[in-house]
């Protein structure tokens, strides 16, 4: 089960800059994360400002 962004992203881009797998992109009005690439790692969730990523 990969980690999933939620609406309370403000696309301040500091998650994508810290995935080692390059899973993080940004989307439509919020970052997304490829499911098929995130290795469930966590470190996104642990330096996003608003919480927005759920693992
Ligand atoms: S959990 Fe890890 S691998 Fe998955 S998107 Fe976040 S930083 Fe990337
Ligand atoms: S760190 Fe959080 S607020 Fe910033 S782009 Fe990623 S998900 Fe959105």
């Amino acid at each position: 089960m990969a980690y999933v962004i939620n609406d309370s992203c403000v696309s301040c881009g500091s998650c994508a800059g810290e995935c080692p797998v390059s899973a993080i992109s940004e989307g439509d009005g919020k970052y997304v994360i490829d499911a098929d690439t995130c290795i469930d790692c966590g470190t996104c969730a642990a330096v996003c400002p608003t919480g927005a990523i759920e693992g």
